[in-house]
C-alpha cells in the first residue's frame, strides 16, 4: 500500500480524514464488511476526504443493498465497500471513528443475475 491519495498523490498523514475502498465479504452483522480472506491483499484504495469524487456516496443502515444492482447483498457476499473516518495507521488498518452507516457497497465482481 503506499499511502498516497489516489486522487492527488499526496501521502496520507494519520488524522487526516480519509474515504477508504476495500474488497471483503459482507456479514449482517457487522457494520463493515471484514477483510476475510482478503487480509493480505484487501485491494485497499485511500483518499482525501476532499478529494474523493469517484461515486455518489449513499449511507445505508443495513442490511446492505449492492448500489449497482439493488439486490440485497447475501451473507458472507464479496464486496467492494467504502468507509469514511480518520485514517488511523499507515498500514491496512480501516480509518477510525467510522459511524454505523455504510457509505457505499457493492457485489464484488459480477452482480447476481435473476431474481
Ligand atoms: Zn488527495
Ligand atoms: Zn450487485
Amino acid at each position: 500500500m503506499n499511502n498516497k491519495c489516489e486522487n492527488c498523490d499526496v501521502p496520507l498523514k494519520t488524522g487526516d480524514v480519509i474515504v477508504q475502498m476495500a474488497k471483503g465479504r459482507y456479514f449482517p452483522e457487522q457494520i463493515t464488511p471484514t477483510y476475510g480472506d482478503f487480509v493480505r491483499d484487501p485491494e485497499v484504495l485511500e483518499w482525501h476526504d476532499g478529494c474523493f469524487k469517484e461515486f455518489k456516496l449513499v449511507l445505508q443502515a443495513g442490511p446492505y443493498k449492492c448500489l449497482r444492482c439493488h439486490k440485497a447483498i447475501q451473507h458472507s457476499e464479496e464486496v467492494f465497500y467504502i468507509t469514511k473516518g480518520t485514517k488511523y495507521s499507515l498500514y491496512h488498518t480501516r480509518p477510525a471513528d467510522r459511524g454505523k452507516t455504510m457509505p457505499w457497497i457493492v457485489h464484488a465482481g459480477k452482480c447476481p443475475t435473476g431474481t
